[in-house]
């Protein structure tokens, strides 16, 4: 085995995978697209995501800022030295990190300290499997956390919201399904693809979920009663009208595979495995020998263009009377006591980046710059510096809010902060931090890293540093940064509104006939 190339392939896979949407997942967001109405927020979001997709072809820049967990699968031919092509991938994954084609991700689980290459102990995650052929079938997914946060394990017999008992049948897997989709809301990234696994025990259950991911969108299960309940989930879970984002809206699953495994008689396991419509998945079979690709997976179908697309609703949208206010820092308590719950907001001028590290930091110390009417956006961007030290935005998508609930509502108030910026909302301590101080929460697109990095027209400087790149404090100048005000200063929250509507038509399926 030539080791340099199959090196060289692996870099190839990861680059790919990262930058271009496999074409199954293109069809899917395409049909979603097609099924919202003009001037929703829904809709709104969607045009922000393909549009995004094409931005990451173009550029061949991460699709998402969040590189996610990268898993492997690879199955090799009897006699292929597993232990050597486990160094290339790591090699690979390092080199793709350096070239900003990946976030470095990878985290010290005690001290949080960030590897810088993507590497530490058990990442990436490098899955082997022995086979008959005689070439290899390598295959990779960059699963996010935002997604992987609303994976769910059910242990049945159980009692779920709305749906009451779920029993050890194809009824209560049907129940469990349905609740996977209605709890992952909009805080996954949806519209999302989910994967299913019935059986095994805790550990192995997530495993054949996760497997079930590695399955083109548009295959058919070969086994029926599968079949039928991936095909019935398909046709029902948009009904909870949770829609892209959480926003509400037509499309909240894209696609939905299934497969099942033995059990002993004491555990009855259903996992589920969910992600985003951000589902960085592509494989590809190399030669044994050489180490050169030979093909490419999951080509399947015709690909979309989302630039030609684009091109198209350009020649035929019309005007929406959608209300956008634009916002720049610093922000007073009255202008944000006007804004209400779906106002699109268009943000010019300073905002400065804070997640997990950021807002213990401020919680327990001085803030290292005057955050009073100022907007803090939770994104850990992907940040290269050029040759004359310049920093660079590579990707800057936001990330999931509610990890910062319990600190929130406290440093808005201490710090005068007027706006925060995420994805899949806050709870009801900020929801009241919000009425009381006078701030909104606004959600921007998840996944829409390179959109947003496009509306980033400088990098003015950083603090705190020490807790890595993702996790410092970037200052940023941007233009034309647009998000939805999702909940203000009048104790409003569409996150709310929208859980319990679609409680109420979760609770529909209790009793039909699958
Ligand atoms: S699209 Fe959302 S859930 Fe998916 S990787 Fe990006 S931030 Fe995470």
């Amino acid at each position: 085995m030539n080791i340099e190339k199959f090196q060289a392939s692996m870099y190839e896979l990861i680059v790919e995978t990262s930058t271009n949407l496999p074409k199954d997942v293109r069809r899917a967001v395409k049909a979603a697209k097609e099924m919202e109405s003009a001037g929703t927020r829904a809709a709104m979001s969607l045009a922000t995501i393909t549009n995004n997709i094409k931005m990451a072809d173009d550029n061949v820049s991460p699709i998402c800022q969040d590189t996610g967990l990268p898993t492997f699968k690879i199955k090799t031919p009897v006699g292929v030295n597993q232990i050597e092509l486990k160094k290339a991938i790591y090699n690979a994954i390092a080199e793709a990190t350096k070239d900003g084609k990946l976030r470095p991700n990878s985290v010290d689980s005690l001290t949080g300290e960030n590897s810088g290459d993507n590497l530490g102990i058990g990442l990436p995650v490098v899955k082997f499997e022995q086979w008959e052929k005689d070439y290899i079938d390598a295959r990779l997914i960059l699963k996010g956390g935002g997604c992987e946060n609303k994976n769910i394990q059910y242990s049945l017999p159980c009692e779920l919201e709305g749906l009451g008992r779920a029993g050890r049948d194809l009824d209560g897997i049907r129940k469990c399904i349905l609740h996977s989709v209605y709890q992952a809301q909009g805080q996954g990234c949806s519209a999302g693809f989910i994967g299913v696994g019935i059986g095994g025990d805790r550990s192995s259950g997530y495993d054949l979920a996760k497997e079930q991911l590695f399955r083109s969108n548009d295959d058919v299960n070969p086994h029926e009663d599968l079949r039928k309940l991936e095909e019935y989930i398909m046709e029902n879970a948009n009904e909870l009208g949770i829609g892209t984002m959480g926003f509400g809206g037509e499309t909240t699953l894209l696609g939905c595979k299934i497969g099942v495994m033995n059990r002993i008689p004491a555990s009855f396991f259903v996992s589920v495995a969910y992600n985003c419509w951000a589902f960085r998945r592509l494989g590809v079979t190399v030669n044994a020998e050489t180490g050169e690709i030979n093909e490419w997976l999951y080509q399947e179908g015709d690909k979309i263009d989302f630039a030609q697309e684009a091109e198209k609703e350009a020649a035929t949208t019309t005007e929406t009377d959608t209300k956008v206010v634009t916002l720049q820092a610093p922000i007073t308590e009255e202008q944000i006591r006007e804004l209400k719950v779906g106002d699109v907001v268009r943000i010019d001028g300073r905002m400065f980046t804070g997640r997990d590290a950021i807002h213990k930091y401020l919680s327990e110390n001085d803030a290292p710059v005057d955050l009073n009417g100022q907007i803090i956006y939770h994104c850990g961007p992907v940040m290269l510096k050029d040759k004359d030290g310049k920093w660079n935005v590579k990707a800057a998508g936001p990330t999931t809010s509610i990890r910062e609930e319990p600190y929130q509502g406290d440093i808005m108030k201490k710090f005068g902060i007027r706006a925060v910026i995420g994805k899949g909302g806050m709870g009801p301590k900020t929801l009241a931090a919000l009425q009381e101080h006078g701030g909104v929460y606004l959600n921007a697109i998840g996944g829409a890293a390179q959109y947003y990095a496009d509306c980033i027209k400088s990098v003015d400087g950083v603090d705190l540093m020490q807790f890595g790149i993702p996790e410092a404090m970037w200052h940023l100048t941007v233009e034309g940064f647009t998000a939805v005000v999702t909940m203000d200063a009048h104790g409003n929250s569409l996150h709310q509104d929208v859980d319990k509507s679609s409680l109420e038509k979760l609770a529909q399926f209790k009793d039909r006939v699958f």
